[in-house]
């Protein structure tokens, strides 16, 4: 007979590991299944990073991972959004929101790290890893997984934490809808001559966003991380060109508000599409993270609205009683994470566009929409709570700090 267990989760990315250390308090049996578990290793200054909102924070705090991450993010305590060859310039800052910080840009290498190192030391879910899912079956009442080296399980719930190419949206028939950018992000590090002071930029130009954000790195300031949106057709000569040219071509681009680009990090390159699933869940299967949605970096709302819906569904199994796949159960789920997505989904959407088309009207657009930011109460208040990550429906790990 296979294993039972109340939740098997598929994925132990961020967003799965996440899950499962939420469910570590409650008594329900879990499972986390994961062929490629984090490895330690030591941080380099060139690491990449991504860029926590304050409702994320919150979770990774309620979640009790905050204090160990802590040492390793920088705090983002401004943003300053600029297009390149205007005037036009939107800033926000934590002060004006009653806030120590923004968010927080962090190594990703050390959240996942930092989430399966507690989750060892709950000792409370089977870390099945590394172990992959080859195929799964449904019944009334159970999911029967069955694992690539022969295991097989039943969960009552399976969480589909397994990625934007979720084999699992496939087996189960679900559809998504896919919109290739034609773009990559490049991420790097860059050394830079002034110091960042906490600031993250994004500065806007034809060919798509730049941005520069706060790193972490010992006490010094004058390292950010580098994003940097490239179009498929001059992707790899950005790649392969020598440093010298690289550095000369993104200050370019970003120009000289920290100075000159002194050092240039390894590249690393993200091609990027949109990628909805046309269901947040299916009998005994609730989507999360990239599996649900995965999005353009452009805003940094990704792994942030992958840990809210972490943060949602740990909040309605734990004050679930019995059957933790029930349709009711499911439901909610669903009728609680949609607007949230959709709002954050079209958000991130209509910044890509807006900010990657050259028609010349658009150009007067988008000086508005940047004076209009900077100047409007309401579209201020309305875009700085989506940044931090309070848009939506505000799971209760999110409500308050410690
Ligand atoms: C360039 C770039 C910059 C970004 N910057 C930010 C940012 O600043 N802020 C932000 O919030 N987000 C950012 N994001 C998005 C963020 O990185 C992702 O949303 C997040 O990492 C997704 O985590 P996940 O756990 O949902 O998915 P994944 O990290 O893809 O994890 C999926 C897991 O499923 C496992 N898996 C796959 N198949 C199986 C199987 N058959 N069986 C078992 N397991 C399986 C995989 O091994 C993997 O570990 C960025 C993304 C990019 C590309």
């Amino acid at each position: 007979m296979p294993r039972e267990v109340d939740v098997a989760i598929v994925g132990g990315g961020l967003v799965g590991a996440a899950v499962a250390h939420g469910l570590a308090g409650t008594p329900l049996s879990v499972a986390l299944i994961e062929p490629a578990p984090p490895a330690a290793g030591a941080a380099d200054w060139d690491e990449r990073c991504i860029a926590v909102n304050q409702a994320s924070y919150r979770i990774l705090q309620a979640l009790g991972v905050w204090p160990e991450l802590s040492r390793v993010s920088a705090p983002i305590v401004s943003t300053h959004i600029s297009e390149r060859g205007r005037f036009g310039v939107a800033r926000f800052t934590a002060a004006e929101a009653g806030l120590e910080a923004l968010g927080y840009n962090v190594p990703i290498r050390r959240i996942g790290e930092v989430l399966w190192q507690a989750l060892v030391r709950a000792g409370r879910s089977q870390l099945l890893a590394p172990a992959s899912l080859s195929g799964i079956g449904l019944t009334e009442t159970h999911a029967v997984l069955s694992l690539h080296d022969g295991r097989r399980l039943r969960a009552r719930l399976v969480v589909a934490a397994d990625g934007m190419h979720s084999p699992l949206r496939g087996w189960l028939g679900i559809a998504a809808q896919t919109r290739d950018y034609a773009q990559s992000a490049i991420v790097t590090a860059v050394r830079t001559a002034r110091p960042h002071r906490g600031c993250a930029y994004e500065r806007f130009t034809p060919d798509g966003p730049i941005a520069l954000l706060p790193k972490p790195w010992a006490a010094e300031e004058n390292v950010c991380s580098l994003v940097w949106t490239t179009p498929r057709s001059g992707l790899e000569s950005r790649m392969q060109c020598a440093d010298a040219e690289f550095l000369a071509a993104a200050q370019d681009a970003f120009g000289e508000r920290l100075g000159r680009f002194t050092e240039l990090g390894r590249r690393q390159a993200f091609p990027l599409s949109r990628v909805m699933a046309a269901e947040l869940s299916a009998p005994r299967v609730v989507f999360v993270g990239n599996a649900a949605q995965s999005l353009h970096p452009v805003a940094a709302q990704g792994f942030n609205l992958g840990l809210r819906d972490a943060a949602t569904l740990c909040e309605l199994l734990a004050v679930s009683a019995g059957d933790a796949g029930a349709p009711e159960l499911l439901r909610r789920y669903v009728e609680l994470r949609a607007p949230d997505r959709s709002r954050t989904a079209e958000f991130t959407d209509g910044l890509v566009r807006l900010f990657s088309n050259r028609v010349p009207g658009l150009r007067g657009l988008r000086h508005l929409g940047l004076l209009a930011l900077d100047l409007a109460p309401p579209l201020r208040e309305a875009v700085m709570w989506q940044n931090l990550g309070f848009g939506g429906y505000t799971p209760s790990a999110a409500r308050s700090t410690r």
